[in-house]
């Protein structure tokens, strides 16, 4: 079995137990057919975490279910008479399900390096060189715009071929010594700055983020990442 016949098989079955609830809920009466209602709505988005369903879209979820719940009422209306206010009910099914649905996706958002718990106030950064979602509190250095990992292992973001810099800065110079490293044109690949004319080797221009350590001058054309870093505020902070 495919791991998409295996997904709508997961969905039918629990298509078929909504369905078969919502018709043993509607025969109880009305009250036990909103609790039914609030009790699919929650259980649901856990229902579909443990069976790992994964729909593309959120609405997906919530859709067939209200969808399910429709046709249940249908079948239930043609043996016996329901109240008027039970055809509102598939919306607030609808609604249960995509509210539980985020707040299990809240409870479940974590930084990508340290794995703590990211709450709904957390601020998380998209580290430019590596991509990954990082918490501000441990992960993120604000002075260096990279994450923790990055800083670590000295990764790089800036392109390694030789015409990309030469574009950039020039051809690599003979002559002076790297304004950061102190190292020489034999040891490291030198580069003028723009500006100020001072020669700083290629690694030291990744790590300061294409800017020259001795007049602040930044390179045009750096990496779209490095030029915007992500940051993902709370909602209450967002507008
Ligand atoms: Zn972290
Ligand atoms: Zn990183
Ligand atoms: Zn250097
Ligand atoms: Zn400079």
């Amino acid at each position: 079995m495919t791991a998409r016949s295996g997904t709508i098989a997961q969905i039918s079955g629990l298509l078929a137990i909504a369905f078969t609830l919502s018709l043993i809920a509607g025969i109880a009466g009305s009250a036990a057919l909103i609790a039914a209602t609030v009790l699919i709505g929650v259980a649901t988005p856990f229902v579909a975490y443990f069976c790992d369903i994964n729909p593309v879209r959120w609405w997906i979820l919530p859709t067939v279910l209200s969808v399910t719940f429709c046709v249940a009422l249908v079948v239930l209306a043609t043996t016996r008479h329901i109240g008027a206010f039970t055809w509102a009910l598939p919306a607030l099914l609808f609604a249960v399900i995509a509210i539980a649905s985020l707040l299990s996706k809240m409870a479940k958002r974590r930084c990508a390096l340290c794995h703590r718990r990211l709450g709904p106030h957390a601020i998380t950064f998209d580290c430019p060189r590596c991509g990954l979602e990082v918490c501000d509190e441990s992960c993120w250095n604000f002075e260096h715009r990279r994450c923790r990992m990055c800083e670590e292992n000295h990764v790089p973001i800036l392109p390694a071929q030789s015409q990309w810099w030469d574009r950039q800065l020039g051809p690599r110079v003979h002559q002076g010594r790297c304004q950061l490293c102190m190292a020489s044109p034999e040891q490291a690949d030198l580069r003028i700055c723009s500006h100020c004319h001072r020669p700083q080797c290629r690694d030291c221009w990744d790590q300061a983020n294409g800017e020259c350590s001795r007049c602040g001058w930044t390179m045009p054309n750096l990496p779209k990442s490095l030029e915007t870093v992500a940051v993902h505020l709370p909602a209450h902070l967002e507008q």
